[in-house]
């Protein structure tokens, strides 16, 4: 099939690109205000594919200051957007340690002990210091509390009303078409093959998509992405190596809830001091609520559902969340690389957008907005071309969207975040004081660190308990859970000291149940494994299995001779496994794509609330 411009994914930076695209294709009286090349008398002819079963059902938080998409939809608060809320009260809270199973530095549990010493004389409750000041680049004042997939939803509606672009959900790309070294467009998944990709019953091949433009804004796990940097390589010095798992619930909170709509609330400190916390309330006693955890937090037992239920069990949490119901659950990793992270923005027949273009903003945390204007910045670019009838080469594209994007605020912000967060990789207190003089001085003064791959840094499991738990106990506590299939960090964990979860069946429930109440996951039959290992000798080495206790679904178990199982049916497509490897790969140890492949399918969570 021909296309004139097919798009890969639509998240907010495609949302961005064919919100702004659409309104400039057709005349007010439904005339094209330009011609396809493909479809001679139509306007240009521009596909979506989505891979998630319907438009809106990824996961994102989301608070944001808005600029861009306010650029893009002056009325934006006034559209009835589901979920959504101006930013009221913000508040930046340290949490500090009820239960001592934390693992603190000796600088921090001073703190620690200074601050409870002090607390009458401190904004201190309930086991939280409210940070009586905060630097202006972590503010979103004036921004709004949106429900990202209620967000997506509504624009996805407004740009398909245009006529002038189709979103296909549920329709995965699973490679880009290159002929002759450039982007000719994309091809879409096979169907009604076994699981492991073999042609079965009602065999269909992907379709192929020529178009002359290919726009990626598959996000920072995309499999488009990724195949164009491991054939295009990264600009020099450039590298993916910082990102994190956030995850979160949506929930409904109790009746007599204080907290009025808008309300932000973001946390750092606790369950472990490297991951941070954020609480958004919409309208209707609805909060979006969870955690981050970094690439940086060195721990071969980094769960993030588990620590997503002592984080909301902290006192000063639990106080507005006791009595709440989980309304729905999911979880995605975020790239936080950065300018950093960059790729080729443009090449002959691609262009490269959002998040996975490094436009996330690792500074002041915000990523749908920078997202959503690379998006708005190719648009225009590519209504130059079109109107000048020029070709979309690596060249043209270079001249109008590369060029707009590096004179734009989001270039100049990113350039000043660039560094900010090296210094966590020296510990948490550096971290934060990078941050602090990055954002105060525009990215001129940091603290220096290397970020390191996760098999340069993870500790053994022997190590990292050390002092807690004696070697041989941690390995028999692992050995047994594995050899009853099941991972290893809850045992572990509550062997140095974690509390077990007292489950109410309706906030704090099992890992399984918020598969089944939360997530709703979805597995389409007829598609091969998305998740496979291709090192398998590695794994059978591997003495972290990282992939195991890291996987946000526990779809990744303990398997036969070493190798782990991969379950698609508990599989949320968050793409944790994908940075989550403890080992290098033995072809290329900066890839991206390490012991786990992760390649593009349909399915996984079922809800656009998130
Ligand atoms: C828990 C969490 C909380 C967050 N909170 C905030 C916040 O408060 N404020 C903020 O500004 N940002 C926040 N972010 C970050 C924000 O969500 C991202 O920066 C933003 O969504 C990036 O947009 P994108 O369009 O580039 O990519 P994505 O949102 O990742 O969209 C990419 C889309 O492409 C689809 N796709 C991928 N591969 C394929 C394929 N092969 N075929 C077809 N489709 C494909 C995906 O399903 C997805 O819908 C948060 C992120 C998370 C995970
Ligand atoms: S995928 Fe990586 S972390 Fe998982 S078992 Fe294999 S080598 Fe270990
Ligand atoms: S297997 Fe699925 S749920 Fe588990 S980490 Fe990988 S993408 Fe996430």
């Amino acid at each position: 099939m021909d296309a004139d411009i097919v798009c890969v994914g639509f998240g907010p930076a495609t949302a961005g690109f064919l919100s702004t695209l659409s309104k400039q294709l057709v005349n007010a009286d439904g005339t094209p205000a330009m011609e396809s090349a493909v479809s001679p008398g139509l306007s240009p002819q521009v596909l979506c594919y989505e891979r998630a079963d319907d438009i809106g059902f990824g996961v994102s938080g989301v608070v944001t200051t808005a600029r861009a998409l306010r650029a893009s939809i002056p009325d934006i608060e006034k559209a009835g957007i589901p979920m959504a809320a101006p930013v009221g009260e913000e508040k930046v809270l340290y949490l500090l340690d009820p239960i001592g199973a934390s693992r603190r530095s000796a600088l921090l549990r001073l703190a620690d002990k200074t601050i409870r010493a002090f607390q009458w004389a401190l904004p201190f409750e309930r086991d939280a210091l409210n940070l009586p000041w905060t630097p202006g680049f972590l503010h979103k004042r004036g921004g709004m509390v949106l429900s990202m997939g209620q967000f997506m939803q509504w624009i996805g509606a407004q740009v398909q009303g245009t006529g002038a672009v189709q979103i296909w959900p549920g329709t995965p790309v699973s490679q880009a078409l290159i002929e002759n070294g450039k982007v000719a467009g994309v091809r879409l998944l096979d169907q009604g093959v076994t699981k492991q990709g073999a042609p079965a019953d009602g065999f269909t091949p992907g379709m192929d998509i020529h178009a002359a433009l290919t726009v990626v804004g598959d996000g920072p796990v995309g499999a488009i992405g990724r195949q164009l940097d491991d054939l295009f390589g990264l600009p020099e010095n450039h590298h993916t190596r910082d990102w994190a798992v956030g995850m979160k619930f949506v929930v409904d909170l109790p009746e007599d809830t204080p907290l009025q709509p808008g309300t932000v609330l973001h946390t750092f400190g606790y369950p472990e001091p490297e991951i941070f916390g954020f609480f958004y309330t919409h309208p209707g006693r609805v909060a979006s609520l969870g955690i981050f955890v970094p690439s940086w937090f060195d721990s071969p037992v980094r769960t993030a559902y588990r620590y997503l239920q002592h984080w909301m069990t902290h006192p000063y949490l639990w106080h507005f969340l006791k009595g709440a119901k989980l309304r729905s659950w999911g979880a995605r990793t975020l790239g936080e690389s950065g300018r950093r992270g960059e790729p080729h923005l443009a090449g002959d027949g691609y262009a490269r957008i959002g998040e996975g273009s490094g436009s996330t903003n690792v500074l002041t945390g915000s990523g749908v907005d920078e997202a959503w204007a690379t998006g708005a910045q190719l648009a225009e670019a590519v209504l130059e071309l079109l109107r000048a009838k020029r070709p979309f080469t690596k060249e043209n594209l270079e001249a109008t969207y590369v060029q707009r994007r590096r004179a734009s605020w989001l270039d100049q912000e990113s350039r000043a975040a660039e560094k900010s967060r090296d210094g966590f990789q020296l510990g948490v207190l550096p971290g934060l004081i990078g941050m602090a003089l990055a954002g105060l001085s525009g990215g001129r003064l940091v603290l220096p660190g290397q970020p390191l791959r996760p098999w340069e840094r993870i500790p053994s499991l022997e190590d990292y308990f050390r002092g807690r738990i004696p070697p041989a106990e941690a390995r028999k506590i692992r050995d047994d859970c594995y050899a009853r299939g099941v991972s290893a960090h809850a045992a572990l964990m509550e062997r140095a000291g974690w509390p077990a979860i007292a489950c109410d069946g309706q906030l704090l429930v099992s890992h399984q149940d918020a598969l089944l109440l939360g997530g709703k996951v979805q597995a389409p039959p007829g598609y091969a494994d998305h998740v496979a290992f291709i090192f398998p000798n590695e794994c059978r080495r591997c003495g972290t299995k990282l992939c195991i206790e890291a996987c946000s679904g526990q779809a990744i178990t303990p398997g036969e001779n070493g190798v782990p199982n991969f379950d698609r049916e508990k599989c949320i497509h968050c793409g944790a496994c994908l940075w989550n490897c403890a080992t290098a790969s033995p072809e290329n140890p900066e890839s991206r794509q390490v012991g786990t492949a992760f390649r593009a399918a349909p399915g996984g969570l079922h809800s656009a609330e998130n």
